[in-house]
C-alpha cells in the first residue's frame, strides 16, 4: 500500500514542523481508514473504497491540511474535500487517492456583526446555535444537510435566499509549492451567482467563513427554524437517503425542473434501487439497494428524456466524483473544472 509510507511521513512531518509550547507538542487528532467504503460517508449511502479517508481535527488541522495538500501534490495522490458528503454521487469503485474528511474541523465563535464558522461544521449546528444566541439570518438554512464548507462552495441555496446572501469573508488555506498559507477572500458580488461559487473549479480547501447575523426575537427565529424543516419534512427530503436536487432550477424554462421531469411521466421511474421520488420529480432516492451506477443512468436518462422531448439542457446539480472511469464521468480533478469563469479573487 503506497500510501501508507506517505501517510507516516506526513504525521511525523506535521509533528516536527509543530513547535513545542511548555506542555509539549500538540497532539495530532486524526482518524484514518485505508479503503474506506464512501457509502458510510454520503447521504445517498453509495460509494466504493476511498483508497485513504483521513479526517483530522484539533489545533493543527491547518498546518496537517497544508502539509497533506503540498506533499499530495508533489507525489501525486490525488485529494478530494469531503464535508458532510450531502450532494454526491460517489462511484461503485470508489475514490482513487486521499479524500480529506473536515468533519472535525468545527467551531463557531461570536464576532462584531456576525459569526466565524470553521468549515467541517454541520448547518445544522450553526443554526441551532444561532437560535440559541437569538440571532438572526440564518433561519433559512434550518434543515440543510451538511457542512459550511460544502455550503459555500456550492453557494447552497434555500427558500429563496443563497449562502452568498449573508456570506462575509471566506478562508482558505493556499498551498505554494512546499508550503500553505491561510488566505482571506472577500465576498464580491459578481463571483456568487445561483449555486455558483468562486471555489468551483479550484482545489483549495475552505477552512471557514465570516457569516452575517444580527439580533433577533428568539421565538421568531425558532419557529421560522421550525416552518423551514417542517418544510421539508412534508417535501419528503428525509424519507430516504438522497442528495436532493438532481438538476438545477433554470427560470428559462419556465417551470421549476421538479415539474418539468413530472410533466414528462418519470416521476416513480425506477431503475435498480434508485427510483425518481413518487412525490417529487427532481429528487432521486436510494430504496435500499441502489448503487451510484443505478443512480448516475437514471439521471443520464431524465438528462435525455427533457433533452429529446423538451430540447431542455438540464444542468447537474449532484455531483458525480470518484473512479467513473468507464462512464467518463466526472473524476475529482475533472470536477474542478466545472466553473473557471468564476475564479474571482483567488
Ligand atoms: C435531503 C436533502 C435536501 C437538500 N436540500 C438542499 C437545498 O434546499 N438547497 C441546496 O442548495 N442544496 C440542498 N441539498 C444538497 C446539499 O445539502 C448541499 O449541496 C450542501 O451544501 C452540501 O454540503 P456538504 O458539506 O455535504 O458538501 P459535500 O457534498 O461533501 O461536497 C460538495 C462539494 O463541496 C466541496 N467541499 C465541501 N467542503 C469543502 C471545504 N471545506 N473546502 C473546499 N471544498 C469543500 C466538495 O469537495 C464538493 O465538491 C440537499 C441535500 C439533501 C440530502
Amino acid at each position: 500500500m503506497i500510501l501508507r509510507p506517505f501517510l507516516d511521513a506526513l504525521i511525523s512531518e506535521t509533528q516536527q514542523s509543530f513547535p513545542p509550547g511548555p506542555g509539549g507538542p500538540a497532539p495530532l487528532i486524526l482518524d484514518y481508514r485505508f479503503d474506506e467504503p464512501m457509502a458510510a460517508h454520503t447521504t445517498f449511502k453509495v460509494g466504493g473504497p476511498a483508497d485513504l479517508w483521513l479526517r483530522p481535527g484539533g489545533e493543527l488541522f491547518s498546518l496537517f491540511t497544508g502539509l497533506l495538500l503540498s506533499r499530495a501534490g508533489e507525489a501525486g495522490f490525488p485529494v478530494f474535500i469531503l464535508g458532510g458528503g450531502a450532494n454526491l454521487v460517489v462511484s461503485d469503485r470508489g475514490i482513487r487517492g486521499i479524500v480529506l474528511d473536515t468533519g472535525d474541523w468545527t467551531g463557531i465563535e461570536q464576532e462584531a456583526g456576525g459569526l466565524y464558522v470553521k468549515s467541517g461544521t454541520s448547518i445544522d449546528e450553526i443554526t441551532e446555535y444561532a437560535a440559541r444566541q437569538g440571532l438572526s439570518g440564518l433561519e433559512f438554512l434550518a434543515g440543510l444537510p451538511g457542512t459550511l464548507g460544502g455550503a459555500v462552495w456550492m453557494n447552497a441555496r434555500c427558500y429563496e435566499k443563497s449562502v452568498s446572501d449573508i456570506l462575509g469573508e471566506t478562508e482558505i488555506l493556499v498551498v505554494n509549492g512546499k508550503t500553505a498559507e491561510r488566505r482571506r477572500v472577500s465576498r464580491y458580488p459578481g463571483d456568487f451567482s445561483y449555486k455558483r461559487s468562486p471555489f468551483q473549479g479550484q482545489d483549495k480547501l475552505i477552512l471557514g467563513a465570516r457569516l452575517s447575523v444580527s439580533r433577533g426575537d428568539p421565538e421568531k427565529i425558532r419557529r421560522e427554524m421550525t416552518e423551514y424543516r417542517e418544510d421539508r419534512e412534508r417535501k419528503g427530503h428525509y424519507r430516504y437517503p438522497s442528495a436532493g436536487s438532481v438538476f438545477k432550477n433554470n427560470r428559462d424554462f419556465g417551470s421549476s425542473t421538479g415539474q418539468i421531469i413530472e410533466e414528462l411521466g418519470l416521476r416513480g421511474l425506477h431503475l435498480g434501487g434508485a427510483r425518481i421520488a413518487p412525490w417529487h420529480g427532481n429528487i432521486i432516492i436510494n430504496t435500499g439497494n441502489a448503487g451510484a451506477a443505478d443512480i448516475r443512468s437514471l439521471a443520464d436518462l431524465v438528462a435525455a428524456r427533457a433533452k429529446a422531448e423538451r430540447g431542455l439542457e438540464l444542468e447537474r446539480e449532484i455531483l458525480f466524483v470518484g473512479d467513473w472511469e468507464e462512464t467518463g464521468a466526472e473524476s475529482p480533478a475533472e470536477k474542478r473544472n466545472i466553473d473557471n469563469e468564476t475564479r474571482g479573487n483567488l
